[in-house]
């Protein structure tokens, strides 16, 4: 929950109408259904907020399931599509469920969940267990019914984060301000209203149930979420480094981790996990620290199990990967405050697993790793094992179906049932564990989009198919990968132009509607429909809608004015809010342009960098440059620097050529063709190198396909983007190509390039900074080898194929299985 609880419960003109629903009785409800009985008769119902995702607080859920397997479940919604963490059961809902835009806009109904969640029916079971972080804690019970309420957290932004929430949605002042107070002023008084009909609290740690106590003035029994210890395998060979690994999100202060060990040379960090921190984070990096990005759970396993200590620097309820570290043997480094105080033994235990630091400072962490290194021999992997051991799921079922006995009288005798893990039917399950893919792409030709997507197509190649608005070169690419792709007529809409170029509205609605149904047709064979193009995103939105299948962008633009006509960009908000399961943004540039733009959920958004292919520019290192040049007819003496973009103002190769005029000595080769109808621009390029001479210095390629061999035949590589650009995958070649890179410095080349480690940013558009580089590039061997070396670890490190395709899969299978992205 977030902010944008605030935004949409506020802000949109939905609620507006959905506002009116609480003074309008809801409609009325079928008559309660025959609960079945269960231990001696002892009928449960089990009520949670809302069912769409499998998180955090959907854990829990699970494990109480488990406990009750013959209880039934309400939810004010459920829009789960893999329901086996449910064990497959169904769920009453309430009246939400039914309106405009639930599924994606469930949040934006908080006003009405009070009088929703007072709506359902449960008077006809004995015992009530709600699972609450919202309001599933004010379900309607009886005198003769007893009601365990689990507390994830009081609802949080109506209480203590009030102002924080209101400030974070810019809802400090005005009309709007003033309703959101109004709202949240009511579901206060609500909230605590309801905390007396609740028997027992039951709170997920200490920090909440002191939360409890504050808030509703009531004893709250701790009983620690479940995490999964049993996915962490024990292992007791240390080695010498530190590891820290999350989302990086600023609360999570993975900065002041990297920034205290680079003030400790000596001591190496590896930082494993991705977000919009990153480039924050990646500044403060110095050698000792790796900053490996996101990584398969393998990596993050294989890393948990063989560091010295894992450092955590946030302040959270709960903190679970305190506890996954722990479950292979490593002891924490943990900020003294919230869920870690409960999860880490610290030295003034006898058998320790981790120590505190006091302050969220660097000189705290500083004080801390070097108080663990003294005592370094007192921390045990087997105590760090068994210690996590207390938080196992079976832990929390024994615990939890305990307390429900202990409070309830008819339950006396009753034990646990024996937990059977839950085989969802083949057609579930199978659909968790390998989704079928619609991909869509609005283009026939092999512009980057195309080319990442033929990475992740290739990997995916027997679950995947197709589907392209325009033949070309890259139907030919896939057809030769064995992949299943068909084109479809795009007819007027590939005349909507990029920047807004209007067709007439009746032809273009003819032509998005043909290709809707024809995209429709096949999504009914797959499980997600996957866009990696803007104008695929719009049609597969629609299509999505109707075929009832969610849909994920892969965002590979930076969606602002600069690259985008206003038109364009209100369409891009539109389709965000018609009901877009997930977004991957090839970088944090591209993500964060999407999310101020459309105030998309940041939960939905995932960065998953490119990865490409290393063995192409691997396979030529023993081949001659030489060889190289005679085959691209390219001179052999000369200082070559190289472009590899399309031909594109924006691309910029108008400032390779300036900076060829301000320096004689050098050649340009211009790799790439006006792939997307900027053929004025060639155009103007070659008038550009007539017009001061440049004609034998500058080599124009036109599009080439083995861009390893061109890259490899060059002395340096240019990447001279005038608006910012949303990856790169240039740069990568580059580093991969073992040339080194100037590039602009703007959008996603920020997260590729540490500038003068391995790489050199260059101002946008400036020629002379431009020219100035790559002089010094060329007489600056040393330069040239640091970058060289740096630049191809970069690569292999963090855009690799395997990492790049784990990540997009693992986004899909989540979208499809109803389960939240690691
Ligand atoms: N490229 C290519 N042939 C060319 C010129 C470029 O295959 O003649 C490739 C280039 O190697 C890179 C991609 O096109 O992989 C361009 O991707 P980038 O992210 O740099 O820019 P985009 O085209 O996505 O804007």
């Amino acid at each position: 929950m977030n902010q944008d609880v605030l935004d949409e419960a506020v802000l949109r003109p939905s609620q507006r109408s959905a506002l009116a629903e609480l003074t309008t009785p809801p409609a009325p409800q079928a008559p309660p259904r025959r609960a079945p009985r269960v231990d001696k008769n002892v009928r449960v119902a089990i009520v949670h907020d809302w069912l769409v995702t499998y998180a955090g607080a959907e854990r829990v859920l699970e494990q109480i399931v488990a406990c009750f397997p013959d209880a039934d479940l309400f939810s004010v919604v459920d829009f789960l599509d893999d329901r086996s963490f449910l064990r497959g059961k169904p769920v009453t809902t309430s009246f939400i469920q039914k309106l405009p835009k639930a599924r994606t806009k469930y949040r934006a109904y908080l006003p009405l969940m009070p009088i929703a969640i007072e709506q359902l029916d449960v008077s006809a079971y004995d015992v009530v267990i709600s699972s609450s972080h919202a309001v599933a804690k004010g379900v309607l019970t009886g005198p003769d019914q007893v009601h365990i309420s689990y507390v994830h957290s009081p609802i949080r932004y109506a209480w203590d984060l009030q102002h924080q929430y209101l400030q974070q949605s810019k809802l400090t002042n005005g009309p709007k301000s003033a309703l959101a107070r109004l709202i949240l002023h009511y579901i206060r008084n609500w909230d605590i209203r309801t905390s007396n009909s609740v028997d027992t609290f039951v709170a997920n740690s200490q920090f909440i149930a002191r939360r409890i106590r504050k808030v509703y003035q009531r004893d709250a029994h701790v009983i620690f979420p479940p995490v999964d210890v049993d996915a962490f395998v024990l292992h007791e060979q240390k080695e010498d480094f530190y590891l820290t690994a999350s989302r990086m999100v600023p609360y999570k202060k993975i900065d002041l981790i990297v920034e205290a060990f680079a003030r400790m040379p000596q001591r190496r960090l590896v930082v494993i996990g991705d977000g919009p921190d990153m480039q924050k984070i990646r500044a403060k990096a110095a050698p000792n620290v790796e900053i490996m990005g996101y990584q398969p759970f393998k990596v993050l396993q294989d890393k948990m199990q063989r560091a010295k200590a894992f450092v955590f620097a946030a302040e959270e309820d709960f903190g679970i990967s305190v506890v996954e570290a722990q479950a292979c043997g490593t002891p924490v480094i943990a900020y003294g405050k919230g869920g870690a105080l409960e999860t880490v033994r610290d030295l003034s235990s006898s058998r320790p697993t981790g120590m505190f630091f006091e302050e969220q400072r660097a000189e705290s962490i500083i004080a801390a790793v070097e108080e663990f290194d003294t005592h370094a021999s007192r921390f045990v992997a087997a105590d760090c094992r068994a210690n996590a051991e207390r938080f196992s799921a079976a832990h929390f079922r024994e615990r939890f179906f305990a307390h429900v006995r202990s409070a309830v009288p008819a339950l006396q005798g009753a034990s646990l049932p024996v937990y059977e893990p839950y085989v969802a039917t083949p057609a579930v399950s199978g659909a968790a564990q390998a989704p079928r893919v619609l991909a869509i792409d609005q283009s026939g030709v092999l512009g980057g989009a195309e080319l990442s997507l033929l990475e992740i197509v290739k990997a995916l190649r027997a679950r995947i198919e197709v589907v392209l608005f325009d033949d070309g070169p890259f139907r030919t690419a896939l057809d030769t990968a064995g992949v299943n792709v068909s084109v479809l007529d795009s007819g007027a809409l590939r005349e909507v132009r990029k920047q807004g170029g209007t067709p007439p509205l009746g032809q273009a609605l003819k032509g998005v509607a043909a290709l809707v149904r024809a995209t429709v047709a096949r999504a009914r064979h797959a499980d997600v429909i996957y866009a990696n193009t803007q104008r695929a995103m719009v049609i597969g939105a629609l299509a999505g809608r109707l075929a009832r299948r969610p849909v994920v962008w892969h965002l590979r633009d930076i969606v602002s004015a600069e690259h985008f006509g206003r038109k364009q960009l209100r369409i891009i908000k539109w389709c965000a809010k018609l009901g877009l399961a997930h977004v991957i943004a090839n970088s944090a540039a591209s993500a964060r342009a999407f999310a101020d733009l459309t105030g998309f959920d940041e939960k939905q958004i995932d960065v998953v960098f490119n990865g490409i292919a290393a063995a192409p520019f691997d396979a030529l290192r023993n081949v001659p440059v030489a060889t190289l040049r005679a085959r691209l007819k390219l001179p052999q003496d000369a200082y070559l620097v190289g472009s590899f973009s399309r031909l594109a103002r924006w691309k910029g190769q108008h400032v390779l050529l300036e900076a060829m005029v301000l320096n004689p000595h050098m050649h340009a080769v211009l790799v790439g063709a006006p792939l997307f109808g900027e053929d004025p621009y060639e155009v103007e390029l070659r008038a550009f190198v007539a017009n001061h001479g440049l004609g034998d210095r500058v080599h124009f390629l036109g599009f080439q396909h083995d861009i390893a061999a061109c890259m490899c035949a060059v002395d340096a590589v240019a990447h001279t983007s005038i608006t910012p650009e949303p990856f790169g995958r240039v740069i990568v070649e580059g580093m991969l190509a073992q040339r080194p890179v100037v590039a602009a410095r703007a959008g996603g080349v920020l997260e590729i390039v540490e500038d003068g480690v391995n790489g050199v940013l260059c101002e946008p558009g400036d020629a002379h900074g431009l020219a100035d580089v790559l002089a010094e590039l060329r007489s600056n061997t040393a330069l040239r080898e640091r970058l060289v070396r740096n630049g191809y670890q970069t690569a292999i490190a963090r855009f690799g194929t395997a990492a790049y395709v784990a990540g997009v899969e693992r986004i899909l299978k989540g979208v499809v299985g109803g389960k939240k992205a690691r």
